[in-house]
């Protein structure tokens, strides 16, 4: 299981940030409303993610562990040459068997909390008694520290780390019921309280985006058939500032050419062919219309009714905008 657990973490886990995206993707999956993202040496070091989330029983820490079957391939010098192989949602297993990784965790339901790490070749799982508050912390030691062809792509501690830090304000940027502390090397990097109001949303807007973005943002809000788009947006004159860029299809993050283009058209003249446009956006619509696993890893979605979404996120900017120059 080993062997195969490593194969599906060259898929899932390409750098330390990608560890972090898996775990706070869990805690979140165990609807965690408090995060604590604490980073050794860019992630390379250790990585602890605490959650006050919904925890894992006593004897599912050994299934949460390793879940994969054994593999064809069969020696571990094979493994470091394959890299395209599919990976579905084994995440803490594959973490696992390319890192020293701990799991402590208590359900509310449980008087104590247990923790469970794995070791050695044959992921051995110890399950000892443990304290904790309910809820779970992962932490991962010494990441690749077994597969040293992984570990030599790894780039500098302040690089990982700014990888870290910017999928961090993309998450934060989409759960704001969540509360965020990002610590580095022990030193705190962001603290972001629960934004419940529009106030509090604005403050962490500015706090991840720069005063310089929020305090030219305007508000876009706008409902149309089943459609919603709002968030925050910048006349490009007004903003000097590196562009700010976020958009969220259901809540997800995406980077996608239809919505680029549709920004990019509402914008129109307005935009210099040399300048960037700043948005924060977030469309919701029917999860019935939009694929979002066309391919995870590259944030990129399907639309069933794309001319219909693509011209409803062209008015409604272009509305917001018109109100921006009155
Ligand atoms: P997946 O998320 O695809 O189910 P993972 O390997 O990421 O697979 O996680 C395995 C299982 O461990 C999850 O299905 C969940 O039951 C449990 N789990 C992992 N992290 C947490 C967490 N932070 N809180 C509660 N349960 C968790
Ligand atoms: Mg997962």
């Amino acid at each position: 299981p080993q062997l195969a657990n490593q194969i599906a973490a060259g898929e899932v886990v390409e750098r330390p940030a990608s560890v972090v995206k898996e775990l706070v993707e869990n805690s979140l999956d165990a609807g965690a409303t408090e995060l604590l993202i604490d980073i050794e040496k860019g992630g390379c070091k250790k990585i602890l993610i605490r959650d006050n989330g919904s925890g894992i029983a006593r004897d599912e820490l050994q299934l949460a562990l390793c879940r994969h079957a054994t593999s064809k391939i069969s020696t571990l010098d094979d493994l470091e040459q394959i890299v395209s192989l599919g990976f579905r949602g084994e995440a803490l297993a594959s973490i696992s068997s390319v890192s020293r990784l701990t799991l402590t965790s208590k359900p509310a339901h449980q008087d104590n909390a247990w923790q469970a790490s794995a070791e050695g070749r044959d992921m051995q799982v110890e399950i000892k008694p443990a304290a904790h508050p309910v809820g779970t912390s992962i932490e991962v030691v010494d990441l690749f520290f077994n597969t040293p062809a992984r570990r030599k792509f790894l780039r500098s501690d302040k690089t990982e780390f700014s990888h870290i830090d910017e999928l961090v304000k993309r998450l934060a940027l989409s759960r704001f019921d969540v509360s965020w502390t990002l610590v580095h090397n022990g030193q705190p990097v962001r603290q972001l309280r629960q934004a419940t109001d529009t106030d509090q949303q604005q403050k962490r807007v500015a706090a991840l985006c720069g005063k310089a973005f929020a305090q030219h943002a305007s508000r876009v809000n706008v409902d149309y058939d089943g459609m919603s788009l709002h968030g925050w947006l910048v006349q490009p004159a007004a903003c000097s500032e590196q562009a700010v860029q976020y958009c969220y299809v259901n809540g997800r993050m995406m980077r996608d050419k239809l919505l680029n283009h549709a920004i990019r058209q509402a914008y129109g003249h307005l935009l210099r062919p040399e300048q960037q446009p700043s948005f924060v956006l977030y469309l919701q619509l029917d999860p019935r219309q939009v694929d979002v696993n066309v391919h995870p890893a590259k944030h990129e979605v399907r639309f069933h009714q794309a001319r219909l979404v693509h011209d409803f996120v062209v008015s409604a900017l272009q509305n917001a905008l018109s109100q921006l120059q009155a």
